[in-house]
């Protein structure tokens, strides 16, 4: 079925050394069929030190060739990546269960940060500046951080790997890498690829397995120096805490309860599409989601009976199958999650306005819902619900949405629509997120900083702002002149 079945390895890759899927193998499945796709080595504390260990010895003299050296090796990996989308997105479907088009998307786009990052290798500048003594010359250059340890989820199995990896290697850094133990194939493809670009060994591993014995070796590492993870706010939180010995920076992309807004004077139709676009991609599995629709009254009934109508067009299925819009859930505790917040919004006087079970398909497909009537006080104004679910809260006043809309300990996304120009330049300044799509539900770019305020996280990826997070600042003083 592939092209070129070598890019689904089951084996994991410590420095130069490919590890088969041996005794203990952990098993992959497909969340559409059940079907075990294949094996990946269960590795743990071992194996990331050994790992670590030939990210440093690699790293010294990656660090110490040009920017343009390290940009020619990683456009290279870009254009590797782009050239077996087909593939890259096949597996991407098979161990995630998204729709195949929007693997296809997830696969450029996450080349897309290799190829940016290939290019803002040669601009990480430094600084002269005037000094405070006739005698002195103050300078400021930028080095890598060295060995980059990265922890990755499986709702992008793609595309947050290459966020971290493009950065860090054109920054001269190494990468060892943990990717979720649902989707590890993404990213060994990617470190296939990866060496066949000619990467040298060493400079980006990766580790299967348990999460909390290499999870634990990493923040442990006084040779890793920096951590860079993408997940739960739970689990950050304790990885933050684990990395407090060795004062390892770090980088935290965590959860997020985004607030997508749809003011009376809004483009409706184009509300509707970017609420689609925005709560239901990737099933709702994103941390950019939206996660509360509040709609102002005098629209309310309307966006409600237009979301509900455009979803029975989209159609629920297996993402090999053509013409499917929203594939499976990740696993059945994804659908346990959907359904608990479902029953308590309801039992608190919510309606279904449509959807709201599990999906005749079976297995963990769920019907994409709308619920109406939803109030700040339900479980799914507090939480995130990572699945097919469109609450709608009603609201009055502008203040008092952006009130609600703040309310919450997370700050990743958020989204409104408003034809007011001085509405826009308001809202847009008064909601406390890192991020604000502003009639659009799609904000996700190489070119623009991703990232959180609050419990959402710390640090940005993308961007020029993105290599920042890779490089330490040096300040050279130049006496006697
Ligand atoms: P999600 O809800 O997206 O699965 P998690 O935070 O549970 O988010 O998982 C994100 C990544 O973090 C995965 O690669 C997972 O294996 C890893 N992970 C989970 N628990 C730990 C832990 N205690 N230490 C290190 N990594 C962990």
């Amino acid at each position: 079925m592939l092209k070129d079945a070598s890019l689904l390895r089951q084996a994991a890759l410590i420095g130069s050394d490919w590890i088969a899927a041996g005794d203990g193998a952990i098993a992959v499945t497909n969340p559409a069929t059940g079907d075990v796709i294949g094996h990946v080595p269960n590795l743990g504390a071992a194996e990331t030190n050994a790992a670590i260990a030939a990210a440093k010895a690699a790293q010294t003299s990656w660090a110490a060739r040009t920017a343009k050296d390290r940009a020619v090796i990683l456009r290279r990996w870009y254009d590797m990546i782009v050239e077996n989308a087909d593939d890259l997105a096949r597996i991407l479907t098979m161990e995630q269960g998204k729709p195949l088009p929007e693997a296809r998307g997830e696969i450029l786009y996450g080349a897309s940060f290799v190829e940016w990052f290939a290019e803002e290798a040669r601009r990480v500048y430094g600084d002269v500046i005037p000094s405070h003594g006739v005698d002195k010359r103050i300078v400021v250059i930028k080095q890598p951080v060295g060995v980059v340890a990265a922890i990755t989820p499986w709702n992008f199995p793609n595309a947050m790997i290459t966020r971290k990896a493009g950065p860090a290697l054109a920054a001269g850094c190494a990468m060892v890498l943990k990717p979720a133990s649902q989707t590890p194939f993404s990213a060994i493809a990617l470190a296939v690829l990866a060496e066949r670009a000619g990467l040298p060994p060493g400079l980006f591993s990766v580790v299967t397995g348990s999460a909390r014995a290499i999870g634990g070796a990493m923040t442990g590492s006084e040779t890793a120096r920096k951590l860079t993870f993408t997940g739960s706010t739970e689990v950050g939180i304790e990885l933050m805490r684990q990395s407090v010995p060795t004062v390892k920076k770090l980088a935290l992309e965590l959860g997020g309860n985004a607030p997508f807004i749809v003011f009376d004077d809004a483009d409706l139709d184009a509300a509707v599409e970017g609420a689609i676009v925005s709560k239901f991609r990737n099933n709702g599995q994103t941390c950019v989601c939206a996660n509360r629709i509040y709609v102002q009254a005098g629209v309310y009934d309307a966006f409600a009976e237009k979301l509900s109508a455009k979803l029975a067009t989209l159609p629920v299925g297996d993402g090999m199958s053509e013409g499917t819009v929203f594939g499976p859930l990740i696993d059945a505790a994804a659908v346990a999650k959907v359904e608990e917040h479902i029953a308590d919004a309801t039992a608190q006087g919510a309606s279904v306005a449509s959807g709201g079970h599990r999906h005749a398909l079976g297995g963990t497909f769920f019907e994409p819902t709308v619920l109406t009537g939803v109030t700040q006080s339900m479980a799914i104004a507090r939480e995130e619900t990572f699945g097919p679910v469109a609450p709608l809260f009603r609201f009055e006043t502008d203040d008092g949405v952006i009130a609600l809309s703040n309310d919450t300990e997370f700050g990743l996304a958020s989204y409104f629509y408003t034809r007011d120009l001085a509405r826009a330049w308001k809202v847009g300044e008064q909601l406390e997120y890192g991020m604000v799509g502003i009639n659009t539900g799609l904000i996700s770019t190489a070119e623009a900083p991703f990232g959180g305020i609050k419990s959402s996280g710390l640090g940005r990826e993308g961007s020029r702002y993105g290599i920042e997070e890779f490089v330490e600042i040096k300040y050279l003083c130049f006496g006697g002149i």
